[in-house]
């Protein structure tokens, strides 16, 4: 029953995500799948409503496929067995070795801040099951298999050298999926449109009055609400945010975004970050990254340059910071939060 609310909350999201625009004209189709509703939002310029259907059973196939890759609590999934027992994967999908790969990449960028190897943690908190709230104890044993260097990722094989280790891709997989579906939409005679899934949206083409895709930014407080739009005319937007899966004990909140810094959910002083990048998983391991990291070290590794990338910070107490590159392309709607530059100002 609680997985059941928890998706239908997702697929509030999801609506809230994506405008249309004057002069394009879209189907929308709804997949579920990775614990979460999908929406495709395909043009129906110049394809018949069978077509569209068509490209949704495709999109659908690459959904399934990666969930059974993917996945840490289905049973059947490569990476279910790889965290319990099959220490080896022999002849790996090629699909899986490359979010691998794509995640230990993002793992080191951030200097662990995502860490594709928490699942040792994340099943120790169990935040989707209603926690409890764990003991010191337990989660410094948890932590210590936390380790990127276990796992190796080869195109003929995966192994780890920690049996314990556990791989956790909730942080990467829908981001990177949603990248493969992109890739399969510009191959279809479907000209522009969008998908969304579970707070990342991508985007491909081109509408026809040539205006972009505005993309709302889920008010983290009332998430029925946005607080603003995000115009972009390609790549992904991924949104994390401490509102998406979460109990409460003693009038605290714990959701989760694990810090691998503390083993416990991340508490700095973000309630959402939203990522601009052009890889879906990238998009979405930095959303991740970034919340755990806090306003502060997420600018700091936005002016390093070592990964591109535009952010969308908001802080606990209602204050909204955006990169440089994003500038005007975000517009605040929601009187309840502010931006930081304008507050500074006045
Ligand atoms: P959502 O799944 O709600 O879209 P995220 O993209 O931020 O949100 O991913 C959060 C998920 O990623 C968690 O449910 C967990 O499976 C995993 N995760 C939690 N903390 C981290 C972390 N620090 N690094 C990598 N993955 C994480
Ligand atoms: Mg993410």
């Amino acid at each position: 029953m609680k997985k059941i609310i928890t998706a239908c909350l997702a697929a509030l999201l999801v609506l809230t995500l994506f405008g249309c625009g004057a002069g394009a004209s879209y189907e929308d189709r709804t997949i579920y799948g990775m614990d979460t509703y999908i929406t495709l939002r395909l043009s129906d310029d110049s394809v018949s409503d069978a077509y569209v259907d068509e490209v949704a059973d495709g999109c659908a196939a690459i959904i399934a496929k990666n969930e059974k890759l993917m996945s840490s609590h289905d049973e059947d999934a490569v990476i279910y067995g790889f965290n319990h027992g099959a220490d080896v994967v022999e002849n790996p999908d090629s699909s899986l070795v490359s979010v691998l790969r794509t995640a230990k990449n993002l793992a080191e960028l951030t200097d662990g801040a995502f860490s594709p190897t928490l699942g040792a943690l994340t099943e120790l908190w169990n935040v989707t099951g209603g926690g409890p709230v764990q003991k010191d104890e337990d989660v410094k044993k948890a932590l210590e298999h936390v380790d990127l260097s276990s796992l190796t990722v080869a195109d003929e094989k995966l192994s780890k050298t920690d049996r314990e280790v556990k791989i956790d891709l909730g942080g990467i997989a829908k981001g990177y999926t949603a990248q493969e579906i992109l890739e399969y939409l510009v191959k279809t005679d479907v000209k522009y449109g969008a998908v969304s899934m579970g707070g990342n949206v991508g985007v491909f083409g081109e509408k026809p009055d040539g205006t972009p895709f505005k993309i709302g930014v889920t008010d983290p407080r009332n998430r029925e609400d946005v607080v603003g739009y995000l115009s972009v005319d390609n790549g992904f937007v991924a949104v994390s945010g401490d509102y998406e899966r979460y109990f409460e004990e003693n009038g605290k909140r714990y959701h989760h975004i694990i810090d691998p810094a503390t083993g416990a959910p991340a508490d700095s002083g973000l309630a959402s970050a939203a990522v601009w990048a052009n890889s879906g998983s990238a998009a979405d391991a930095l959303s991740t990254a970034l919340f755990v990291m806090g306003e502060e070290k997420a600018l700091e590794l936005y002016r390093s340059g070592r990964i591109r990338f535009e952010a969308i910070l908001i802080t606990t107490d209602g204050k909204v910071t955006v990169t440089d590159g994003i500038g005007e392309d975000f517009e605040l709607t929601s009187d309840d939060y502010v931006m930081k530059n304008q507050e500074a100002e006045n």
